[in-house]
C-alpha cells in the first residue's frame, strides 16, 4: 500500500482506518476491511479507479446503499462508494434516467409527485440505492404483480474491467458483441441446460441466464445480464428506466391462520388472482413487530398473509370470499390511503430489524444463510415443514417471513452457540437447506442474490448450465478484478463472518 500513487480524482479517497471501518460491513453477517475507500464524482473518476485497481492488483467492490444481504457490497481492495456523489436524477418522463447512489425512497417521493411507480420497492428503501437494486436485482411485495426491478430497465451506462465505457444503447465493442453471440448460440444449442435454468423459481438468483435465450440485441443481453450481477461485470453509472404511472391500492387485508395447511392453500388461490402484494410472516416475526396489526396475542395464530388488490373492485372482493372461506383468528381490511395501510406497510418493513433486535439482545447470531429461499408456492407446505423439522433436530429457535406472492422465503434461524460449534451449526443448516430445496427445484440465492453465504451453492444447483455463468464471467472480466469471491471460488461461507453489528 505504501509504495502506491493513488490516482488523482475529483471525488474522494480514504485510507483512513475510521473510514475503512465503516465500509467494511453492509447488511449481511459479512465483515471485510477494504484498504481503501473512493467516492467518485463522475464517470472519469470510475474509469481511473478501475485502472488503479488493474494496475495494483487490487479487487473493485462498488457499492451504493450497502443494503445488502449477501455480503457482496464488501471486499478487501477497493470499495467503491457511488451514494456520496453519483446520486442524481437526471430526467423524469418516458426514460427516466437515474445515477446508481440515488437513494430509492427519495426517488421514489420524487417520482410519486410525478404520478409514476417503480413497483419493485425493497423493504430497505431508506437505506438502499438504484444502483444496488439492479446489482442485487431488487424486488418488493408488489414484484408479486409487475415483476423486479430488471422489468423496468431500458438501458444502462457502465463501466467494464477494461476501462471502456459501455452505454447499451448504443453497438457493444466488438469481442462483448460476438462473445455474447457465441455464448448465446451455445445456449440455444444446450437444451438441459435450458430446462434447468427453466425450472428455477422466479426469482432463482445469480447471472439472469435467461437474457441469452430472450434478447437477440446483444446490447439489450447485456443489460439485462447486468442486472443481478452483483458487480461482478461492469460498474454501472447511469440507469435508465421506464416506469409505470402510478396506481394505488384497490383493498389490502391482513388474513391471521391458525392453520399453516390453510394458509398455504390460501395462498395459492389468491396468487391466481394476481394479486400486485402477497406477504407473510409466521408468529414468531409477530411477536417482535411492535404495530397493532402485525403483533397480536391470540397464541393459536399460526402465521399471516398480507394482500394487496390493485387492478378493480371485483378482484379485491373476490379476495375478500378466497379468505372468509377459512377459519381465520382475524381478518383486517385496511382502506386504501388510510393511516392503517402506512402503519401495516411499516411494520412489515420492520420485521428484519425487530428480529435482529431480538437476536442482539440474547447475544445469538441471526446469520445471513438461508435468508433467500425461493421456490415454487405450491411447494410452501412441504419446505416450510422440512425446513421446521431440521430445526426441531438442531433444537433452533426459526422466523419466517418474505414476499410469498413470488416465492421469495427469508427464513432465520437463530444461533445460541459460539466457536466451532457455531460453524458446524451453521454449515449443517446451509446444507440441509440446500438438499431440500433441491428436492423441490428451489434455491438458496433469490432475492437477494448471489454472495459469500450461497454463492458456492450455485455450481451444484444448476450443474452443466453454470458454465454459462462463467463465460460471461470471463467475457466481460477475465483477470477477476471486479467483485472477486462473491460468485466463484468463495470462502468456506463462515469465513468473515461477524455478528457483532447486528
Ligand atoms: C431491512 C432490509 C430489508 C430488505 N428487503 C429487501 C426486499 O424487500 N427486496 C429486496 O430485493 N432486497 C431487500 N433487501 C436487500 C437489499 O436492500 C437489496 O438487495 C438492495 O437492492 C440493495 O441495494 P443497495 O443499494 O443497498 O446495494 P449494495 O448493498 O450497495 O450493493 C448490492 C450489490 O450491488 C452491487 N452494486 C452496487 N452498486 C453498483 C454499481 N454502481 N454497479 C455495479 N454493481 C453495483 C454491489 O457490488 C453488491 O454486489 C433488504 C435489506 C434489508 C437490510
Amino acid at each position: 500500500m505504501e509504495n502506491l500513487t493513488l490516482p488523482e480524482l475529483l471525488g474522494d479517497t480514504h485510507v483512513d482506518e475510521k473510514t475503512r471501518e465503516r465500509f467494511s460491513k453492509d447488511a449481511s453477517s459479512y465483515r471485510i476491511t477494504p484498504q481503501i475507500v473512493i467516492e467518485p464524482k463522475n464517470e472519469a473518476d470510475v474509469i481511473k479507479t478501475i485502472e488503479f485497481a488493474r494496475n495494483a492488483g487490487l479487487a473493485l467492490t462498488a457499492r451504493s446503499g450497502g443494503s445488502g444481504l449477501s455480503g457482496a457490497a464488501i471486499g478487501p481492495g477497493i470499495v467503491l462508494n457511488f451514494k456520496k456523489y453519483m446520486n442524481r436524477v437526471l430526467n423524469v418522463g418516458e426514460e427516466t434516467v437515474v445515477q446508481p447512489g440515488t437513494v430509492l425512497d427519495a426517488f421514489l417521493k420524487q417520482m410519486h409527485d410525478e404520478y409514476l411507480m417503480l413497483p419493485s420497492v425493497p423493504s430497505s428503501s431508506a437505506l438502499c440505492a438504484l444502483g444496488g437494486n439492479i446489482g442485487a436485482r431488487s424486488t418488493g411485495p408488489r414484484t408479486a404483480r409487475y415483476g423486479t426491478i430488471d422489468t423496468f430497465v431500458t438501458s444502462l451506462r457502465f463501466v467494464t474491467a477494461r476501462g471502456e465505457i459501455i452505454d447499451t444503447r448504443e453497438t457493444l465493442p466488438e469481442y462483448l458483441e460476438q462473445g455474447l453471440r457465441k455464448i448465446k448460440q451455445e445456449y440455444q444449442n444446450d437444451q438441459p441446460s435450458q430446462a434447468i435454468i427453466n425450472a428455477r423459481p422466479y426469482i432463482a438468483g445469480g447471472y439472469n441466464i435467461k437474457a441469452l435465450g430472450k434478447y437477440e440485441n446483444p446490447a439489450e443481453m447485456a443489460t439485462h445480464l447486468m442486472v443481478s450481477s452483483v458487480g461482478t461485470l461492469g460498474i454501472v453509472t447511469e440507469i435508465r428506466l421506464k416506469l409505470l404511472e402510478h396506481t394505488p391500492s384497490l383493498g389490502t387485508f391482513v388474513a391471521h391462520f391458525r392453520s399453516i395447511e390453510e394458509f398455504a392453500e390460501a395462498a395459492t388461490r389468491l396468487k391466481m388472482l394476481s394479486p400486485a402484494a402477497l406477504e407473510f410472516s409466521d408468529a414468531s416475526c409477530s411477536k417482535h413487530v411492535s404495530g397493532k396489526i402485525l403483533n397480536y396475542s391470540d397464541p393459536s395464530i399460526v402465521g399471516t398473509l398480507i394482500v394487496e388488490f390493485d387492478d378493480s373492485l371485483q378482484q379485491a372482493d373476490a379476495g375478500r370470499s378466497i379468505l372468509e372461506d377459512y377459519k381465520l383468528s382475524q381478518l383486517w381490511e385496511i382502506p386504501s390511503g388510510s393511516d392503517d395501510e402506512a402503519a401495516l406497510w411499516q411494520d412489515r418493513r420492520q420485521i428484519l430489524p425487530s428480529i435482529w433486535k431480538y437476536a442482539r439482545q440474547r447475544g445469538w447470531g441471526l446469520p445471513s444463510i438461508i435468508d433467500d429461499i425461493a421456490i415454487h408456492l405450491k411447494d410452501f407446505s412441504a419446505v416450510h415443514r422440512s425446513i421446521q423439522e431440521l430445526m426441531k433436530y438442531l433444537d433452533l429457535e426459526i422466523s419466517f417471513f418474505g414476499h410469498l406472492g413470488f416465492g421469495s422465503i427469508h427464513a432465520r434461524p437463530y444461533f445460541n452457540t459460539t466457536g466451532q460449534e457455531l460453524i458446524d451449526q451453521i454449515m449443517i443448516v446451509s446444507s440441509e437447506a440446500f438438499n431440500i430445496l433441491r428436492k423441490y427445484n428451489g434455491t438458496l440465492v433469490g432475492e437477494h442474490n448471489a454472495g459469500r453465504s450461497r454463492s458456492v451453492y450455485l455450481e451444484p444447483e444448476l450443474g452443466p448450465a453454470f458454465t454459462y455463468m462463467k463465460k460471461i464471467k470471463d467475457l466481460f472480466d477475465p483477470d477477476d478484478i471486479l467483485n472477486p469471491k462473491t460468485v466463484f471460488d468463495t470462502d468456506p461461507i463462515f469465513e468473515h463472518m461477524d455478528f457483532s453489528f447486528q
